[in-house]
Protein backbone atom coordinates (compact mmCIF):
# COMPACT_ATOMS: atom_id res chain seq x y z
CA UNK A 1 0.00 0.00 0.00
CA UNK A 2 2.89 1.94 0.62
CA UNK A 3 3.07 4.67 -2.31
CA UNK A 4 6.35 4.55 -3.13
CA UNK A 5 6.77 0.98 -3.35
CA UNK A 6 3.54 -0.50 -4.58
CA UNK A 7 2.85 -3.85 -6.24
CA UNK A 8 5.24 -3.21 -9.25
CA UNK A 9 8.20 -2.14 -6.42
CA UNK A 10 6.85 -5.41 -4.02
CA UNK A 11 7.69 -7.49 -7.23
CA UNK A 12 10.93 -6.06 -7.90
CA UNK A 13 12.07 -6.64 -4.18
CA UNK A 14 10.96 -10.38 -4.98
CA UNK A 15 13.10 -10.64 -7.87
CA UNK A 16 15.97 -8.89 -5.93
CA UNK A 17 19.17 -9.79 -4.09
CA UNK A 18 21.30 -8.42 -1.32
CA UNK A 19 24.43 -9.71 0.58
CA UNK A 20 24.69 -8.48 4.51
CA UNK A 21 28.09 -8.51 5.52
CA UNK A 22 28.56 -9.23 9.34
CA UNK A 23 25.46 -10.00 10.72
CA UNK A 24 26.21 -8.69 14.79
CA UNK A 25 24.11 -5.97 15.68
CA UNK A 26 23.30 -3.62 12.52
CA UNK A 27 23.15 -6.76 10.11
CA UNK A 28 20.79 -8.62 12.08
CA UNK A 29 18.32 -6.26 12.15
CA UNK A 30 18.76 -4.96 8.75
CA UNK A 31 18.78 -8.64 7.24
CA UNK A 32 15.45 -8.89 9.81
CA UNK A 33 13.81 -5.84 7.89
CA UNK A 34 14.76 -7.12 4.59
CA UNK A 35 13.70 -10.34 5.06
CA UNK A 36 10.26 -9.26 6.28
CA UNK A 37 9.68 -6.21 3.54
CA UNK A 38 10.23 -9.77 0.97
CA UNK A 39 13.72 -8.96 -0.96
CA UNK A 40 13.89 -12.73 -2.69
CA UNK A 41 16.84 -13.31 -2.11
CA UNK A 42 19.37 -12.95 1.11
CA UNK A 43 23.00 -13.90 1.74
CA UNK A 44 24.21 -13.11 5.62
CA UNK A 45 28.45 -13.52 6.37
CA UNK A 46 29.74 -13.79 9.77
CA UNK A 47 32.37 -14.81 11.04
CA UNK A 48 31.47 -15.26 14.75
CA UNK A 49 29.08 -16.92 17.32
CA UNK A 50 26.84 -15.62 19.53
CA UNK A 51 27.62 -15.15 22.82
CA UNK A 52 25.55 -14.18 25.90
CA UNK A 53 26.77 -10.29 25.91
CA UNK A 54 25.65 -10.36 22.32
CA UNK A 55 22.09 -10.47 23.13
CA UNK A 56 21.69 -6.62 24.45
CA UNK A 57 21.85 -5.37 20.93
CA UNK A 58 21.76 -8.31 18.60
CA UNK A 59 17.90 -8.73 17.48
CA UNK A 60 18.10 -11.88 15.72
CA UNK A 61 19.52 -13.86 18.70
CA UNK A 62 18.40 -15.70 21.70
CA UNK A 63 20.32 -17.44 24.81
CA UNK A 64 19.68 -20.62 23.18
CA UNK A 65 21.43 -19.37 20.40
CA UNK A 66 23.96 -18.28 22.88
CA UNK A 67 24.23 -21.35 25.16
CA UNK A 68 24.54 -23.82 21.85
CA UNK A 69 27.33 -21.42 20.70
CA UNK A 70 25.94 -21.29 17.04
CA UNK A 71 27.52 -19.20 14.64
CA UNK A 72 25.31 -15.79 13.99
CA UNK A 73 25.18 -16.59 10.35
CA UNK A 74 23.26 -19.99 10.98
CA UNK A 75 21.25 -19.12 13.45
CA UNK A 76 20.09 -15.61 11.58
CA UNK A 77 19.61 -18.31 8.71
CA UNK A 78 17.04 -19.97 10.57
CA UNK A 79 15.40 -17.40 12.42
CA UNK A 80 15.42 -15.52 8.73
CA UNK A 81 13.52 -18.51 8.08
CA UNK A 82 10.60 -18.31 10.33
CA UNK A 83 10.26 -14.88 9.51
CA UNK A 84 9.49 -15.21 5.52
CA UNK A 85 9.42 -18.23 4.53
CA UNK A 86 9.19 -17.08 0.26
CA UNK A 87 12.73 -15.94 0.11
CA UNK A 88 15.90 -17.60 -0.48
CA UNK A 89 18.00 -17.28 2.40
CA UNK A 90 21.74 -18.65 2.75
CA UNK A 91 24.30 -17.80 5.89
CA UNK A 92 27.48 -18.53 5.45
CA UNK A 93 29.77 -18.98 8.43
CA UNK A 94 33.18 -17.03 7.42
CA UNK A 95 35.12 -13.83 7.33
CA UNK A 96 35.10 -11.85 3.99
CA UNK A 97 39.06 -11.66 3.13
CA UNK A 98 40.56 -10.59 -0.46
CA UNK A 99 40.74 -14.28 -1.07
CA UNK A 100 37.30 -15.24 -1.03
CA UNK A 101 35.39 -11.90 -1.62
CA UNK A 102 34.77 -12.01 -4.94
CA UNK A 103 33.53 -15.72 -4.61
CA UNK A 104 30.92 -14.64 -1.54
CA UNK A 105 29.45 -11.16 -2.99
CA UNK A 106 29.82 -11.60 -6.87
CA UNK A 107 25.84 -12.07 -8.00
CA UNK A 108 24.40 -9.73 -5.49
CA UNK A 109 22.31 -6.24 -6.46
CA UNK A 110 23.37 -4.68 -2.87
CA UNK A 111 25.84 -5.23 -0.69
CA UNK A 112 25.05 -4.02 3.01
CA UNK A 113 27.55 -3.19 5.70
CA UNK A 114 26.70 -5.13 9.06
CA UNK A 115 30.71 -5.03 9.68
CA UNK A 116 32.39 -4.09 12.88
CA UNK A 117 35.60 -2.82 11.19
CA UNK A 118 37.27 -0.60 8.65
CA UNK A 119 39.24 -3.25 7.32
CA UNK A 120 36.38 -5.54 6.04
CA UNK A 121 34.82 -1.95 4.85
CA UNK A 122 37.61 -0.92 3.23
CA UNK A 123 37.59 -4.87 1.11
CA UNK A 124 33.71 -4.21 0.91
CA UNK A 125 34.21 -0.51 -1.17
CA UNK A 126 36.73 -1.49 -3.17
CA UNK A 127 34.94 -4.62 -4.71
CA UNK A 128 31.46 -2.89 -4.77
CA UNK A 129 33.67 -0.33 -6.60
CA UNK A 130 35.42 -2.35 -8.79
CA UNK A 131 32.25 -4.18 -9.57
CA UNK A 132 30.01 -1.51 -9.74
CA UNK A 133 27.65 -2.24 -7.63
CA UNK A 134 25.95 -0.48 -4.61
CA UNK A 135 26.57 -0.64 -1.16
CA UNK A 136 25.34 1.21 2.26
CA UNK A 137 28.07 1.74 4.96
CA UNK A 138 26.61 1.61 8.15
CA UNK A 139 28.10 1.80 11.53
CA UNK A 140 27.26 2.22 15.56
CA UNK A 141 29.29 2.94 18.40
CA UNK A 142 28.27 4.43 22.07
CA UNK A 143 25.08 6.02 21.53
CA UNK A 144 26.01 7.32 18.03
CA UNK A 145 25.29 6.01 14.09
CA UNK A 146 25.40 6.85 10.84
CA UNK A 147 25.03 5.52 7.32
CA UNK A 148 25.35 6.46 3.64
CA UNK A 149 24.78 5.13 0.67
CA UNK A 150 27.53 4.34 -1.93
CA UNK A 151 27.00 4.13 -6.15
CA UNK A 152 30.51 3.67 -7.45
CA UNK A 153 31.17 6.79 -10.17
CA UNK A 154 27.37 8.51 -8.67
CA UNK A 155 28.39 9.27 -5.50
CA UNK A 156 31.42 9.53 -3.52
CA UNK A 157 32.84 6.42 -2.03
CA UNK A 158 34.02 5.06 1.56
CA UNK A 159 37.74 6.03 0.50
CA UNK A 160 36.45 9.66 -1.07
CA UNK A 161 34.58 9.90 2.88
CA UNK A 162 37.65 8.39 5.07
CA UNK A 163 41.26 8.67 3.37
CA UNK A 164 41.77 12.12 3.55
CA UNK A 165 44.03 12.61 6.01
CA UNK A 166 41.64 13.31 9.05
CA UNK A 167 39.72 9.92 9.27
CA UNK A 168 37.12 11.61 12.64
CA UNK A 169 36.36 9.73 15.67
CA UNK A 170 35.25 6.77 14.33
CA UNK A 171 38.11 5.03 13.70
CA UNK A 172 39.57 5.37 17.36
CA UNK A 173 36.22 4.56 19.28
CA UNK A 174 35.49 0.75 18.86
CA UNK A 175 32.50 -0.99 20.45
CA UNK A 176 34.77 -2.96 22.86
CA UNK A 177 36.40 0.30 24.15
CA UNK A 178 32.72 2.30 24.49
CA UNK A 179 29.63 -0.24 24.05
CA UNK A 180 26.94 -0.04 21.45
CA UNK A 181 23.75 1.48 22.97
CA UNK A 182 20.49 -1.27 21.64
CA UNK A 183 18.59 1.71 20.37
CA UNK A 184 21.39 3.58 17.92
CA UNK A 185 21.80 0.25 16.26
CA UNK A 186 18.00 0.08 15.36
CA UNK A 187 17.72 3.22 14.10
CA UNK A 188 20.68 3.06 11.77
CA UNK A 189 19.60 -0.29 10.65
CA UNK A 190 16.83 1.12 9.66
CA UNK A 191 18.10 3.71 8.00
CA UNK A 192 19.87 1.59 5.67
CA UNK A 193 17.40 -0.49 5.65
CA UNK A 194 15.15 2.29 3.79
CA UNK A 195 17.80 2.88 1.23
CA UNK A 196 18.24 -0.78 0.45
CA UNK A 197 14.66 -0.99 -0.17
CA UNK A 198 14.74 2.28 -2.47
CA UNK A 199 17.63 0.66 -5.01
CA UNK A 200 16.05 -2.88 -4.61
CA UNK A 201 12.48 -1.62 -5.74
CA UNK A 202 13.88 0.09 -8.63
CA UNK A 203 13.39 3.80 -6.93
CA UNK A 204 17.02 4.98 -6.54
CA UNK A 205 15.64 8.47 -7.49
CA UNK A 206 14.57 8.54 -3.99
CA UNK A 207 17.64 7.93 -2.49
CA UNK A 208 18.42 10.98 -0.46
CA UNK A 209 22.32 11.05 -1.06
CA UNK A 210 23.34 12.07 2.53
CA UNK A 211 25.48 10.72 4.87
CA UNK A 212 23.28 10.68 8.12
CA UNK A 213 24.14 10.62 11.71
CA UNK A 214 22.54 10.42 14.99
CA UNK A 215 23.05 10.64 18.36
CA UNK A 216 20.44 8.98 20.67
CA UNK A 217 22.07 10.08 23.99
CA UNK A 218 22.55 13.61 22.84
CA UNK A 219 20.00 13.97 20.31
CA UNK A 220 21.79 15.67 17.82
CA UNK A 221 21.00 14.52 14.30
CA UNK A 222 23.28 15.85 11.12
CA UNK A 223 22.76 15.02 7.72
CA UNK A 224 25.85 15.85 5.14
CA UNK A 225 26.64 16.57 1.57
CA UNK A 226 29.84 14.49 0.90
CA UNK A 227 31.75 15.38 -2.22
CA UNK A 228 33.92 12.84 -4.08
CA UNK A 229 37.21 13.43 -4.18
CA UNK A 230 38.99 13.80 -7.42
CA UNK A 231 41.84 12.30 -6.18
CA UNK A 232 40.31 9.03 -5.23
CA UNK A 233 42.33 5.79 -4.95
CA UNK A 234 39.50 3.80 -5.44
CA UNK A 235 36.62 5.27 -7.39
CA UNK A 236 38.80 7.75 -9.39
CA UNK A 237 42.03 5.59 -9.47
CA UNK A 238 40.68 2.32 -9.68
CA UNK A 239 43.53 1.43 -7.09
CA UNK A 240 41.86 -1.31 -5.18
CA UNK A 241 44.64 -1.81 -2.09
CA UNK A 242 42.05 -3.55 -0.21
CA UNK A 243 40.71 -6.09 -2.31
CA UNK A 244 44.44 -6.93 -3.76
CA UNK A 245 45.11 -7.97 0.11
CA UNK A 246 48.06 -5.53 0.89
CA UNK A 247 46.67 -4.49 3.49
CA UNK A 248 45.16 -7.38 5.18
CA UNK A 249 47.19 -9.09 7.84
CA UNK A 250 47.19 -12.60 8.36
CA UNK A 251 45.95 -12.92 11.81
CA UNK A 252 43.11 -10.10 12.89
CA UNK A 253 42.23 -9.03 15.79
CA UNK A 254 38.80 -9.52 16.08
CA UNK A 255 35.77 -8.38 18.90
CA UNK A 256 36.94 -7.78 22.56
CA UNK A 257 40.29 -9.14 23.94
CA UNK A 258 40.70 -11.56 20.85
CA UNK A 259 42.19 -12.58 17.94
CA UNK A 260 41.55 -14.61 15.14
CA UNK A 261 43.96 -16.99 13.45
CA UNK A 262 43.50 -17.58 9.48
CA UNK A 263 44.80 -20.88 8.79
CA UNK A 264 44.24 -20.66 4.74
CA UNK A 265 42.90 -23.80 2.55
CA UNK A 266 42.99 -25.75 5.56
CA UNK A 267 39.94 -28.64 6.58
CA UNK A 268 39.55 -29.55 10.41
CA UNK A 269 37.74 -33.14 11.22
CA UNK A 270 36.02 -31.29 14.42
CA UNK A 271 34.77 -34.66 15.30
CA UNK A 272 38.06 -36.26 15.66
CA UNK A 273 40.13 -33.12 16.76
CA UNK A 274 37.30 -33.11 19.38
CA UNK A 275 37.55 -36.61 20.89
CA UNK A 276 41.62 -36.36 20.98
CA UNK A 277 41.69 -32.98 22.84
CA UNK A 278 38.19 -34.57 25.25
CA UNK A 279 40.77 -37.58 26.18
CA UNK A 280 43.03 -34.72 27.65
CA UNK A 281 40.62 -34.00 30.13
CA UNK A 282 39.56 -30.64 28.03
CA UNK A 283 35.49 -29.66 28.43
CA UNK A 284 34.77 -29.28 24.83
CA UNK A 285 31.56 -28.35 22.96
CA UNK A 286 30.80 -28.90 19.93
CA UNK A 287 27.87 -28.49 17.51
CA UNK A 288 27.47 -28.83 13.38
CA UNK A 289 29.76 -25.55 12.73
CA UNK A 290 32.37 -25.12 15.30
CA UNK A 291 34.05 -26.99 18.56
CA UNK A 292 34.67 -24.75 21.66
CA UNK A 293 36.92 -25.35 25.09
CA UNK A 294 38.38 -23.43 27.65
CA UNK A 295 41.95 -23.04 28.79
CA UNK A 296 41.85 -20.48 31.48
CA UNK A 297 42.19 -17.45 31.17
CA UNK A 298 41.52 -18.42 27.40
CA UNK A 299 38.51 -19.86 25.35
CA UNK A 300 38.93 -21.00 21.64
CA UNK A 301 36.56 -21.84 18.94
CA UNK A 302 37.82 -23.65 16.02
CA UNK A 303 35.94 -23.72 12.99
CA UNK A 304 35.71 -26.43 10.16
CA UNK A 305 37.88 -24.42 8.26
CA UNK A 306 40.84 -24.39 10.44
CA UNK A 307 39.78 -20.65 11.41
CA UNK A 308 40.00 -20.13 15.10
CA UNK A 309 39.05 -17.21 17.11
CA UNK A 310 41.09 -17.47 20.41
CA UNK A 311 39.41 -15.27 23.23
CA UNK A 312 41.67 -13.55 26.45
CA UNK A 313 44.49 -12.46 25.03
CA UNK A 314 45.03 -9.67 21.75
CA UNK A 315 48.65 -11.05 21.76
CA UNK A 316 49.03 -12.88 18.29
CA UNK A 317 52.09 -14.80 19.67
CA UNK A 318 50.30 -16.41 22.57
CA UNK A 319 47.21 -17.14 20.22
CA UNK A 320 49.25 -18.99 17.40
CA UNK A 321 50.86 -21.04 20.25
CA UNK A 322 47.61 -21.76 22.03
CA UNK A 323 46.62 -22.83 18.17
CA UNK A 324 49.50 -24.94 17.17
CA UNK A 325 49.83 -26.85 20.79
CA UNK A 326 45.93 -27.48 20.83
CA UNK A 327 45.01 -27.54 16.80
CA UNK A 328 47.96 -28.53 15.32
CA UNK A 329 50.53 -26.61 13.20
ZN1 LIG B 1 36.07 7.42 -3.96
Amino acid sequence: MFAGIGEPGQRRLKASSAVILGCGAIGASVAQLLARAGVGRLRVIDRDLVEPSNLQRQALFDESDARAALPKAAAAESKLRQLNSEIEIDGIVSDVTPRNAAELLNGFDLLLDGTDNFETRFLLNDFAVQAGRPWIYAAAVGSYGLSFTIRPGMTACLACLLETGDAGPMLEETCDTVGVLGPVVSLVASLEAAEALKILSGQPEALHGRLLSCDVWSGRLQSIVVSRNPQCRACVGHEYSYLEGESQPHITMCGRDSVQIHERRRSLDLASLGKKLSATGLAVKTNDFLLKFAIPPYEITVFGDGRAIVKGSTDPLVARSLYARYIGA
